[in-house]
């Protein structure tokens, strides 16, 4: 009972500020004045009026809890759609939207920025950063973009290609723009930015091609660098950049890993908390992924798959906390970060909640980094636990790679990914979208650094794809005190949405068998539900208007395991077509369904089968290792890019031409002649070819079958 009262202190504040503020029938504010009052003191206080989401997880602490109730457990069964808006995109929408004084700011692929009108959907402005389309080939997974920061009148967002923008709040116009990057380098930028104290925080990806990870602070007026941290370090014979850097040079050992990067980019998670002054940023796997090729004489290397606590002012690291010390998995520990205080073994400890990809739900003490407690949210099997003492994972046997394909959970897909938790104060329960999907790891013996593609330093040859029913997911409701699950609600695939919790017992969740359900945030049971025309990812957010409560979401499939997923993907009857979502009690509208995908072309319609056997195993290997990140596991789309099994006589007359000779670079699909040679093309046509003729075999044995029955 404790918990309760901040909480309706809270509220009553939130009351008071929603009386000074926008009235029943006031007009949408003129465009001028939007956005301009966030500012230092407003972010500090988000929590206090919750009829807006100012800024990324609704508040610095992040819990993506909205106080609101007007929607609640007992009438979200009247929940409908009051406006829908077409982002135009037809790949993946993570964004969380930004909402203020009438107005919504979000992202769509390529990193395009919009506002609208919250009460109408109305489109108020478009700014199209104009990403060339070949950058996709960086992106490792998707042309995706997490979302805006506001502060003082101007927009921030990162783009794909790694730069910063900051745009006019009203008027979506350009102010100042710079280069985070070395675009030389396969550097994207899909995170949220968040701005501290005037300064605007970006961090980047790209460890899968091979990049080192830093933390970039620009002053948020000027648009000039005011820090920068780099994660790993650089050529160890060099000085490194920071103190910190010098301590964790002795943590690699051998190897060159920054030819190739090192990794432990910062690219989606950070929270604030104003009374310590410390900033939390969370850093991603090693680049490459394998650590004997990365760091062959052993090691932790820091600050790979960590925690860290940075001055906002200085970008000086304060503490850290390794969740995957020597990480060899691609386990990020870049997943969404929540601040809470919780009452743990007779007193209150301001604590840190984190579920990244590796399994384990971490409390840790955010004033001095200590773990308190780590226990499995999800099946692990590279560990058997988290020794508390010590705070390191107790690697289990059997896990190495190095001599043997081995079968790991979690995948890199993550038992949790980007897509953010939530926390509810009222139930004490975090909600996490959960996922079960193992993985086959095998060293690549002959590794090579190849510039500007993937260099994991694994062989993907030995995954052949992700057969329906292994890789599934949930919604789990989990006691962050006790350390375990309080209740979950299975889904058959993974890949769902990002979770919203609010002060009418409900959690909300958009799924990837394209849903939008309301569960009772204290029990699991589900209230209400509708279909979407498209799967969502994004986390819905709430606000008031007018007296008024809304939900708005962004629905977009897209993103690493919708490419990539194959057969488990294409079992979900996916569907294109980006929408922004926003609901309310008694909305009406109607619900925007795009067509499905087209299907397999008619036998007649495609080239002769390939006869040469080992020709389409060469082929199978060589898309394995080139392709599957868009265009699926066993060439089995995901409903996002080309089916290619569905490919047109058109697009086999041009294969090379399109593969090759980038053809369709417009459209996103670089050429790989950097990469491949024209039999190398052959062959993987070959194998694409084939596997067209397999879904007609298997489509032909599924109708005989049916017809026995
Ligand atoms: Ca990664």
């Amino acid at each position: 009972m404790k918990r309760r009262l901040p909480i309706a202190s809270l509220f009553l504040l939130a009351v008071a500020c929603h009386g000074l503020g926008m009235h029943r029938g006031e007009e949408t504010p003129a465009p001028r004045d939007v956005a301009r009052s966030v500012d230092d003191a407003r972010l500090r206080a988000a929590g206090a009026d919750p009829t807006t989401w100012i800024t990324h997880g609704g508040t610095y602490a992040e819990q993506r809890f909205s106080p609101l109730d007007q929607i609640n457990a007992g009438n979200v069964s009247q929940l409908g759609l009051a406006w829908s808006y077409a982002t135009g995109t037809a790949r993946g929408l993570e964004a969380t939207p930004l909402v203020v004084d009438g107005v919504i700011y979000a992202t769509g692929s390529w990193s395009v920025v919009f506002a609208l009108d919250a009460r109408t959907g109305n489109e108020l402005w478009r700014y199209d950063p104009e990403v060339p389309r070949e950058t996709g080939r960086k992106a490792c997974c998707d042309v995706v973009n997490r979302g805006v920061a506001l502060y003082e009148g101007r927009v921030y967002v990162g783009t794909l290609d790694g730069r910063l923008l900051a745009l006019d709040a009203a008027s979506g116009k350009k102010v100042w723009e710079v280069q985070t990057t070395d675009p030389s380098r396969p550097y994207t930028i899909t995170g949220a930015p968040r701005v501290v104290k005037g300064k605007v925080l970006i961090g980047n990806g790209g460890a899968e091609l091979g990049v080192r990870g830093y933390l970039s602070a620009y002053d948020a007026k000027t648009g000039s660098l005011i820090w920068r941290f780099y994660t790993v370090p650089g050529d160890p014979s060099q000085p490194q950049e920071s103190p910190a850097l010098e301590r964790a040079v002795p943590t690699w050992k051998g190897g060159e890993w920054w030819k190739v990067g090192g990794g432990g980019t910062v690219w989606d998670s950070m929270a604030y908390d104003p009374d310590l002054d410390l900033l939390y940023v969370g850093t991603g796997n090693g680049s490459p992924w394998s650590r004997v090729v990365r760091s062959p004489g052993g090691g932790d290397n820091l600050y790979l798959s960590s925690i860290l606590a940075l001055r906002p002012d200085s970008g000086d690291l304060v503490w850290y906390y390794q969740e995957t010390p020597g990480d060899t998995w691609d386990f990020t520990a870049t997943q969404h970060i929540v601040l809470a205080d919780l009452a743990i073994g007779g007193q209150t400890r301001k604590v840190l909640l984190h579920a990244p990809k590796n399994g384990f739900f971490y409390v840790i003490d955010r004033e001095s980094g200590k773990l308190l407690s780590a226990e499995k949210f999800a099946p692990v099997t590279w560990a058997r636990r988290v020794d508390r003492k010590t705070g390191r994972p107790v690697e289990a046997p059997g896990v190495d790679y190095r001599k043997r394909p081995v079968v790991v959970k979690p995948s890199p897909y993550g038992a949790h990914n980007w897509q953010p938790m939530s926390y509810s104060p009222q139930t004490g329960l975090v909600y996490i979208p959960a996922q079960d999907i193992p993985s086959a790891f095998a060293l690549d013996k002959h590794f090579r650094y190849r510039p500007g593609t993937w260099n994991t330093g694994t062989d993907f040859s030995v995954i052949h794809g992700f057969p329906r029913g292994i890789a599934t997911g949930s919604l789990l409701a989990w006691d962050p005190v006790k350390q375990r699950a309080r209740w979950r609600v299975p889904y058959t695939a993974p890949w769902n949405g990002g979770t919203l919790a609010t002060a009418g017992n409900l959690v909300f969740q958009g799924t990837s068998d394209r849903r939008f359900v309301a569960y009772a945030a204290d029990s699991g049971k589900k209230l209400w539900q509708t279909p979407v025309g498209t799967a969502i990812l994004a986390p819905p957010v709430s606000y008031e208007l007018d007296g008024q409560q809304y939900l708005t979401v962004l629905a977009g499939w897209g993103g690493a395991f919708a490419l990539s997923g194959g057969d488990a993907v294409a079992a979900l009857d996916p569907r294109a077509g980006g929408q922004v979502l926003t609901f309310k009690l008694g909305g009406n509208a109607e619900m925007p369904m795009p067509p499905p995908p087209p299907g397999p072309q008619p036998l007649a319609a495609l080239p002769p089968a390939p006869k040469d056997r080992k020709l389409v195993a060469r082929g199978e290997a060589l898309f394995t290792q080139n392709c599957v990140v868009c265009h699926g596991y066993a060439a089995v789309g995901g409903g996002v890019l080309p089916d290619l099994r569905h490919a047109t006589p058109e697009v086999h007359q041009s294969f090379e031409a399109i593969v090759l000779g980038g053809a369709r670079q417009s459209q996103g699909m670089p050429s790989f002649a950097q990469f491949l040679t024209p039999e190398d093309v052959e062959a993987i046509h070959a194998f694409v070819i084939q596997r067209a003729y397999d879904e007609h075999a298997a489509m032909a044995a599924a109708e005989k079958k049916a017809k026995r029955r």
